[in-house]
């Protein structure tokens, strides 16, 4: 780590932030970075030399914008730290492009406070331009200014974003709840696309049939991402297998893919420990996965969350739903998930479920009741997440009340999940 003062900027090169992903009450980096303070503003940039976050000094302390690798300015919003962990689990309120944040509909993406801190950074890229051209600095220096100059401007951040897209096959419609536990920096690759139900509600599916991909297509793809994440892939440790429904892919795809991102991403050098694996499940999935699947799953290097999405417990919701899926396929996968969290050390599975007003009581009442069956099997591990549905317009009061009835009845911790993409 090396530290300039050059014309009222400081510069830090190589600075290390946390090499393990906490859960602050404080804005943190996690692993290695370039950091810019100004009088008002700490930027920080990845190993690429693109930015990645932007925090306030002086307005909005204590909170940042983060740049995700699609380009999507995330605003991470502290609410007061008045009941976000609550809710969320997590201490920050990620606010992303939505026109209403559908929790606190009040600490929503603030395009004006947004504004403010971008025109503060391109008025930062136009300092560097003057420092690079005016100032003898140092050779070292002056290379990573140059760069940030470079990958920085919207054109080259546009061409990045389309390999991105290209090589996702358009993004990530949604990351599995889990992914809090590493600030959704996960690096997503599909082993299989679409889904087995194709329900009615949701927005984030493709509406395509479950199909499985070869491992020759998996293998390009892997070659690919790593030449997208280029130097700054040592600041990952964690992997997204998707689609919508990885767990119902073929075991050998699951675990020989996995193995070949833990390898070829370098996750034993990250500059972040524990690494993570994650992938989306369904009853169906999850129930007819074998033993064997989950032993070679226990063995891999890393710790890996399921998460199901049950969405209820009541057969009149899955009608409403559009969600062809009955309470007792429901109960069997919730069995399986107890067992499965009890059995392996280095496995836990967690369940989704939907909310909103136009849900009937019965619906809230089986996903209590569904909880309380945990019988011999709960060992501290898994949650619900509760998601509000996105098309119902549900009143954020509403979101409040009703969550914290449900947390207060549910024997499982449980959250609230708000759709994060990629
Ligand atoms: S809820 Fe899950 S299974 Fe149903 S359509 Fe969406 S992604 Fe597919």
């Amino acid at each position: 780590m090396e530290t300039f003062n050059i014309k009222g900027l400081k510069i830090t090169l190589n600075k290390q932030g946390s090499p393990y992903y906490l859960k602050a009450s404080y804005p943190i980096c996690f692993g290695k970075f370039t950091e810019i303070e100004t009088e008002n503003y700490i930027f920080r940039f990845n190993l690429n030399n693109r930015i990645k976050s932007i925090q306030g000094k002086k307005e909005a302390v204590g909170e940042q914008f983060k740049l995700n690798c699609a380009a999507d300015w995330i605003y991470y919003c502290a609410a007061g730290y008045k009941g976000v962990y609550s809710f969320l689990g997590e201490y920050y309120l990620p606010c992303l492009g939505y026109a209403k944040n559908p929790l606190f509909d009040i600490y929503r993406y603030d395009t004006k406070l947004f504004k403010k801190f971008f025109r503060a950074f391109l008025k930062l890229v136009e300092r560097l331009e003057y420092i690079v051209a005016q100032v003898n600095t140092l050779n070292g220096i002056n290379q990573i200014l140059k760069a940030i100059i470079t990958v920085n401007n919207s054109i080259a951040i546009k061409k990045k974003t389309e390999e991105f897209y290209n090589i996702t096959s358009g993004g990530v419609t949604v990351l599995p709840p889990d992914c809090r536990h590493v600030d959704y920096d996960v690096i997503p690759l599909n082993i299989s696309y679409g889904c087995l139900y194709n329900c009615g509600f949701c927005s984030v599916k493709k509406g395509i049939q479950f199909k499985n991909r070869s491992i020759t297509n998996i293998l390009y793809d892997i070659k690919r991402l790593k030449s997208f994440y280029a130097e700054d892939i040592a600041n990952y440790n964690s992997l997204f297998l998707g689609e919508h429904d990885a767990l119902n892919a073929k075991s050998k795809i699951i675990i020989e893919t996995a193995k070949a991102a833990y390898n070829q991403f370098g996750f034993q050098h990250s500059h972040i420990k524990n690494p993570m694996l994650f992938l989306f499940g369904s009853a169906d999935s999850l129930i007819n996965a074998k033993n064997e699947l989950f032993n070679a799953l226990n063995s891999l290097p890393f710790y890996t969350y399921i998460n199901i999405g049950m969405e209820s417990a009541d057969n009149k919701t899955f009608k409403l739903l559009q969600k062809p899926l009955v309470y007792r396929k429901i109960k069997a996968a919730f069995e399986k998930m107890l067992f499965i969290n009890a059995k392996y050390t280095n496995i836990e599975i967690t369940a989704n479920f939907v909310m909103g007003d136009t849900l009937s009581d019965e619906h809230y009442q089986s996903i209590i009741d569904l909880s309380k069956t945990t019988g011999k099997f709960f060992h501290g591990k898994g949650a619900f997440y509760i998601s509000p549905l996105e098309k119902s317009g549900t009143p954020s009061s509403y979101v409040q009340k009703k969550f914290l009835w449900l947390k207060n009845s549910c024997a499982m911790p449980t959250y609230i999940y708000l759709i994060q993409p990629l």
